[in-house]
């Protein structure tokens, strides 16, 4: 949508028959929104976003932490299901005069001198550059003979998106610490709206306090995995988003950092400087998946002192207003 919206014309090439209905990623950052303003985007998500007003964390069922957010620009995290914000994105591209050309995968490629030949189940494409924004599993990045290295949590986390009544302070972002160094999170997504994920393999079973569900839309679990790509870039393609690099939901950073790639390397192209793609993204990359391994450590550990220690942080981060700021900005940071 970026390059389109800079004059280049792209081709959008998306496997599945449609959009997809997922809720995935919850939070914006203040970063994505800045993205996002010129196209107009932004606005539209902030027409339906929901604000997220604080975080709470509970040991079990009982709150021992209540942190602000939104006490400047920077900590205004906004909540909204990434199906939305993916169709808002579809709209300004729409808007700009290009497509998504749904039902067309990727299927090879090779580099000439001057661009780019594409193979795709549609027939050969001619492009100047080729980004592989094509998610984890990415063809693109096995198109370069690049590794994914890094590694796999055991287990698998459960989500669930429930409509619900009643629920205790719903703008609030709550985490809930439980027995045996297992987390739950209860994210708004909309009004009566929740998120719930956790490590634990039901979600919803593992809820410590009571929720009144009405509706459960989606159940389900996934694997996590932390790992990044060498490489970003190869001559004339490139890898943004999850294609590159994937951490655990602790931070809610991965869409985030997709989106800033993916303007990144929007600037770059237009202005003829992706040199510094590489460098510069896989840096960013590398410095937010630390910040989330430090969190999901942090809250999901079996170490009883690390534990510990946590819950006294988060204690004093309560009591001492300005230290439970300076927290919340490093979280929000980036
Ligand atoms: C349960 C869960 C909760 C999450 N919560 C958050 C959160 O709160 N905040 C946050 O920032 N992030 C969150 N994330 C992460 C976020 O969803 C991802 O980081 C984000 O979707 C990555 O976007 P992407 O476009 O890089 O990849 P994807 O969203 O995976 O998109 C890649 C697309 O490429 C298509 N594709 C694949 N192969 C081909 C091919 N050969 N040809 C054509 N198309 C192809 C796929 O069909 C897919 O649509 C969460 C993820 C999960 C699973």
């Amino acid at each position: 949508m970026e390059l389109a919206r800079l004059g280049a014309r792209v081709t959008t090439l998306e496997s599945r028959d449609g959009p997809s209905h997922l809720s995935r990623a919850v939070g914006l950052q203040p970063r994505s929104l800045e993205i996002l303003r010129p196209s107009g985007v932004a606005d539209a998500i902030l027409a339906e976003a929901i604000a997220f007003s604080g975080v709470s964390v509970h040991l079990r069922a009982e709150e021992i932490a209540r942190l602000p957010l939104g006490f400047d620009t920077a900590s205004r995290i906004w909540g909204l299901a990434q199906d939305r914000t993916e169709s808002h994105l579809e709209t300004a591209l729409t808007h700009y005069g290009e497509i998504v050309r749904y039902g067309v995968a990727f299927q090879g490629l090779q580099q000439t001198p001057d661009g780019v030949e594409i193979e795709t189940s549609d027939g050969m494409l001619h492009a100047d550059y080729l980004i592989g924004a094509d998610g984890v599993r990415s063809s693109v990045r096995a198109a370069l003979g690049l590794d994914f290295p890094g590694h796999d949590l055991p287990g698998l986390w459960s989500i669930a998106d429930v409509e619900a009544e009643n629920w205790r302070d719903p703008t609030r972002f709550q985490i809930f610490l439980l027995d045996g160094g297992d987390v739950l999170v209860v994210a708004p997504l909309e009004e009566n709206r929740f998120r719930v994920i956790s490590s634990r393999e039901d979600a919803l079973g593992a809820l410590p306090v009571k929720m009144d569900v009405r509706r459960v839309h989606r159940k389900g679990s996934f694997p996590i995995s932390i790992r990044q790509v060498q490489t970003y870039q190869r001559d004339r393609v490139f890898l943004a988003g999850d294609a590159a690099h994937c951490h655990s939901p602790v931070g809610g950073r991965g869409m985030n950092l997709g989106m800033a790639d993916a303007a990144d390397l929007a600037h770059r192209i237009m202005t003829k400087a992706t040199d510094g793609y590489h460098a510069a993204r896989h840096a960013e990359g590398a410095r937010v998946i630390r910040l989330s391994e430090r969190g999901r450590r942090m809250v999901n550990t079996t170490n009883p002192l690390r534990r510990a220690f946590a819950i006294r942080a988060l204690k004093l981060g309560t009591a001492i207003p300005a230290l439970g700021r300076a927290m919340i900005r490093q979280l929000a940071s980036g």
